[in-house]
Formats: structure tokens, sequence, C-alpha cells
């Protein structure tokens, strides 16, 4: 140390200023450090401290100097409240193993409260590597640590209201299910006649029932949906796979959609291949389902091509339409959860299909591919490993 300043001060020879040089200057600098320093000399007893230590033990220099251990003049514990015997103190510690010490957390009881100190413990040696006593430096971590723990309580508030947000979800969702079941079986029941006493197709009511069918049933999907980002979101969806041709559930699924493919005076293509595979049949009529009613919202009434083959060992099974496409900045983000590419195209949607669909496609330990220009239409590809079997009827 001594030979860096006197080298320091060669460099910036010339300098009329008297200035403190060697020792003077050393005791300079470590008396207007931050952190607080303690020195023991080798037989332990406190020789020397700066005025931060003074500061952070609020303890004078005067009541430090001759004792073993800063630790004496307040009543230490640990980090789990425990008393901190005089024993550990890492300055006697590294005097008595000639090790250093390094971060020991010590908490000071205070009557405003507990103070955190971190205090570092090195043995020093004379140039003949005798002992020559122990430095510890130390700083005040009870801000540090209050910040730590508020943070802390923050990510613990934010996690539970997440997780109160996703019970309340999944019991709102199921609560209303029960009512909209009873309702919508009544109304079917009207519609088809309890007691001889059909309406019939003709009656003034007959249209105003059937509309009230479509809200419930409009009504009923909102709530699966609700019901599925619930279960999903806490990890909860279980697959029940058997044996299955894909080929066929892409059939009846645009023939269950066959009214509302009409309504949208779309031509859609099939081209199908019989591909089996031992998936979850009704999750995936969901995501079929789900890309078909996309491809009619958003296809600008173009043809739409489905397309089910093998590939590599893999099933593929693609939606193909010629619509509003997606820019390629939105292509990543429309997987998410509520995120939406086209909110101003008045179609309406909560923006959680495409987020089910990956879900679902995920647990089958598939993948999405999308291919997609903006104002060309969209492709969106399923890639399905057969899991267990072959592809082959
Ligand atoms: P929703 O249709 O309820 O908004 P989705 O999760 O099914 O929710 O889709 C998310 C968004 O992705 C849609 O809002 C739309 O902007 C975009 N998108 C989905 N399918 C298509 C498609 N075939 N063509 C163009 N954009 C699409």
């Amino acid at each position: 140390m001594n030979a860096y300043f006197a080298e320091a001060n060669g460099q910036l020879g010339g300098d009329p200023e008297p200035r403190a040089t060697g020792e003077p200057r050393y005791r300079l600098l470590v008396d207007n450090m931050e952190e607080g320093v303690v020195f023991h000399d080798e037989l332990g007893v406190i020789r020397s401290c700066n005025p931060s230590a003074e500061r952070i033990l609020q303890v004078s220099a005067n009541r430090l100097l001759g004792r073993r251990s800063v630790l004496e003049l307040c009543d230490p514990v640990k980090e789990d409240g425990a008393a901190f015997s005089l024993d550990q103190c890492p300055a006697l510690e590294s005097l008595r193993t000639g090790r250093s010490q390094h971060g020991v957390v010590i908490g000071i009881r205070r009557p405003s409260g507990t103070h955190w100190i971190a205090l570092t413990s090195h043995p020093l040696s004379t140039a003949e590597g005798h002992r020559a006593g122990v430095v510890t430096s130390f700083r005040d971590i009870t801000a540090l640590r209050e910040r730590e723990r508020q943070q802390a309580s923050r990510t613990r508030e934010a996690y539970n209201s997440v997780r109160l947000h996703d019970e309340f979800l999944a019991t709102a969702a199921h609560e209303l299910r029960t009512p909209l079941t009873a309702l919508q079986l009544q109304m079917q029941t009207l519609l088809r006649g309890a007691r001889n006493a059909p309406v019939p197709a003709g009656d003034p009511l007959h249209p105003k029932l059937m509309a009230g069918l479509r809200q419930t049933e409009r009504l009923s999907t909102l709530i699966d949906l609700l019901l599925d980002v619930s279960q999903m979101t806490t990890g909860r969806l279980e697959l029940k796979r058997a044996r299955m041709n894909l080929a066929q559930l892409v059939q009846d699924v645009v023939a269950r959609h066959a009214d509302a493919i009409a309504a949208a005076n779309v031509t859609v293509t099939l081209e199908l291949q019989p591909v089996f595979g031992a998936w979850d049949a009704s999750r995936l009529d969901q995501v079929v389902s789900n890309l078909l009613s996309n491809a009619l919202k958003y296809g600008r009434g173009e043809p739409v091509v489905i397309s089910v083959r093998e590939s590599d060992g893999v099933a593929l099974l693609s939606v193909k339409d010629g619509g509003l496409g997606i820019a390629p900045e939105h292509q990543a983000r429309i997987f998410e959860r509520f995120e939406r590419a086209h909110p101003d195209a008045g179609k309406s949607g909560l923006g959680l299909g495409l987020w089910i669909m990956r879900e679902i496609v995920e647990a089958h330990r598939g993948r999405v591919e999308l291919a997609s220009e903006l104002g060309q239409g969209s492709t969106f590809t399923i890639h399905l490993p057969p899991e267990h079997g072959t592809l082959t009827p």
C-alpha cells in the first residue's frame, strides 16, 4: 500500500501543496470510507476503528478500543433470531483459523428495531508470515434488506392475486354453467314442444326461441372457454387418449359446422388422407373447430382448404384461408392469452382460442406452425406425433 502511494506521488511530482503521504494518507483513506473498519491486533484486541464503524455500531471509539469484539457492546442476533455468541465473532474466528470470513450477517437490536450489518474479516500477516491481527469491514444492510422484504412481499401479493383470479375464474365459470344448462334444456324442450304443445315453425314465437337458444349456445361456448383457461393455467389439462382417425374427425367437425359455413358463404375443400394416432378426440375436435371458425371469421369469404396427411412419421393437419392474414409482428403474440391481431375488424372474440389450441397441441407433444401474409391469408399447420403406434390404419 505504501509502495503504491509512493509511486502515485512520484507520478504526480511537482505538486507544491503539502499532501498526506504514507501512513497519514492511508489513515485518511480509511477514515473516509463508507464502510466501518475495525482492526484487531494479534491478541484479538481492538486497536483502531474508523468513524463509519462508530456511526454504524452507534458506539464511540473510546468504548470500542480495548475490547475483544464489536459485538460485546450490542445485543447481536442471527438471521433466524437466535442469539449470536461472541465466540462466533467473525474477527475472532478469522484470528483463530487464519481464514477470511465473508458477509457474516448480524442483527443488532435497537429500540427503533433490528439493524442488520454484514461483516467481512481478513487475517493480516507480517512480511515474515507472522500473524499481525485482523481487519474487519462492515456495512449497514438494513435498508437493503427492507427493500428486499418489500419486493418479496409484492411478489407474494402478485402471486396470491393471480391465484385468486384463477380460482375466481374457475368458480364463476362453473357456477354460470349450471343455470345456463338448465335454461338451454328448457328452451330446447319448448321448441320440441313438450306436453303435445309444440311451437310450430310458422309461429312468431319460433324465431325468438331459436334466437334465444343460439344466445345460450354462445354463452355456453364462452363459459367453456373460461373453464378451459382456468384448467390449463393451473396445469390441469388431462388428455383422454384413444386411437382415432384424424381425417374422420375433420369430416365430422366440418359437417357439424355446415350451417356456419353456409352462412359465411365459404367453399370448404377437404384433402384428407386417413391418419391414425392415440390422441384426445374431443380436444382435437376443439382444435379443428377453432381453426375452422377462425378461417370463416377472418377469411373474408375466400375458399378454405383443410388437409390431413402424414409426413416423416408425423400427422399434419392444416387449415388454409385466403383472408385477412396476420402481420409478422403479431404472429407469435396471437398464441398468447387475450391477444388479438385485428381489433378493428369488427369480429367479436376473447383472443383465447389460439392459446387453448396451442396448449392442447403441446399437451399432445405436437406443435403449431403459422404461415401468413397480411392481406393474403393464413395457413395454420398442426404437427402431431402418433404416440405409441403407427399413423396408418
Ligand atoms: P379470437 O378469434 O377470439 O380473437 P383467437 O385466439 O382464436 O381469438 O385468435 C387470436 C387472434 O388471431 C384473432 O383475434 C385474429 O386477430 C388472429 N387470427 C386468428 N386466426 C386468424 C386467421 N385465420 N386469419 C387472420 N387472423 C387470425
